[in-house]
């Protein structure tokens, strides 16, 4: 059966057939604990014969999300201790995180920021916030770049989200207005004129971060929804997650990668998974990470490689964590190729 609305609660995962009438004692103990949406896009991707479903993995509370490592950490990027004011996170010199809202359209299980999100989250900036929030950013002439996230802005409506970019597009410092959010693969049918033009500010440039995990979830409506941003002018870029039993094999990767290109979605980053609390059940090591990595070389396009990335946690920003095709040894340098074979640089004859 699949929804019409999205589905919120355990029972309404039973009355769907995403979840067992078995396992609802554990899947209502996680829901006491983290906010649960599944859109019916999201829903319909997933099959319910497959128990093992990539979609249903990411979307689908399980009880192992109670499990809290020694290592995981409530505010695993360390958003707070880069906070001037509520709403703004100032890490890097040129840029700002504005989160205006603190909702998603879908509830990711494995979210970097999930004791921040859903209803019992930070909700939605007050109007006096905001003013606080935009003050900073004019008063900051190095902000280049102002990003909106959260939660999810495209939850906004055409007219709250033109009035944000109408003031981000009145600070002359400004020049990048980037989006981070899910709702053109999770909610496409939200992606009209009206949303569109909101994004953009006038006299500045629109990016569209897309986050998407896994090649199924660029349906052709999701397709359809990313051919009217970037029609429009918008330019997008991916993000995804390095997720154990989604994404975490190499063809997987490579098909994820070519739908984003096939999208004109440029492939942007790809993030080790962060220390979350109760998401140890999706990480895999920065070592298979890399390995990963290295067999994405040469098998797809440039165009396809994405950066696979860690934000260190603490809040000292992201850093490129490989593979590395260079080795530096004495004076002397040693140059992998894609096929794993080595190469004296310069060479030697
Ligand atoms: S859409 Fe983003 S912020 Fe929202 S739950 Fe998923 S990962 Fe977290």
């Amino acid at each position: 059966m699949n929804a019409s609305r999205p589905i919120r609660t355990p029972a309404e995962l039973v009355d769907t057939g995403l979840a067992a009438t078995r396992d609802l004692p554990g899947i209502e103990a996680v829901a006491e604990r983290y906010a649960i949406a599944i859109s019916p896009a999201m829903a319909a991707l997933i099959d319910r014969h497959d128990p093992s479903d990539p979609i249903a993995r990411q979307f689908v509370p399980d009880p192992a999300e109670l499990n809290v490592t020694p290592d995981e950490r409530a505010d695993p990027i360390g958003d707070l201790a880069h906070s001037p004011v509520e709403g703004i996170v100032h890490r890097y010199p040129d840029r700002v995180l504005l989160k205006a809202v603190h909702v998603c359209p879908v509830y990711c299980r494995f979210c970097f920021r999930r004791e921040m999100v859903g209803p019992q989250g930070l909700g939605t900036l007050s109007p006096e916030a905001m003013d606080r929030a935009f003050s900073y950013i004019a008063d900051h002439p190095e902000v280049w770049e102002v990003i909106l996230t959260g939660g999810d802005p495209l939850v906004l409506s055409p007219r709250r989200l033109g009035e944000i970019t109408a003031r981000l597009a009145a600070i002359d410092h400004v020049k990048i207005v980037r989006f981070h959010t899910r709702v053109p693969v999770v909610e496409p049918e939200r992606i009209d004129e009206a949303l569109i033009s909101a994004l953009k500010a006038s006299g500045k440039t629109t990016y569209v971060a897309l986050h998407a995990n896994h090649s199924r979830e660029l349906t052709p409506e999701a397709r359809a929804a990313c051919a009217r941003l970037v029609d429009a002018g918008i330019a997008m870029i991916s993000q995804s997650v390095l997720l154990k039993g989604v994404n975490d094999d190499a063809d997987t990767l490579a098909a994820l990668m070519r739908a984003f290109v096939e999208t004109r979605v440029k492939p942007y980053y790809l993030h080790h998974p962060d220390l979350a609390p109760g998401t140890s059940h999706f990480r895999l090591s920065i070592e298979e990470g890399r390995a990963l990595m290295a067999s994405l070389r040469g098998r797809i396009s440039g165009l396809c490689q994405p950066t696979y990335i860690l934000d260190i946690p603490g809040g000292y920003g992201k850093a490129v964590i490989g593979p590395d095709a260079l080795r530096a040894d004495g004076g002397s340098i040693t140059v992998s190729d894609f096929k794993g074979g080595e190469h004296a640089y310069p060479p030697s004859e």
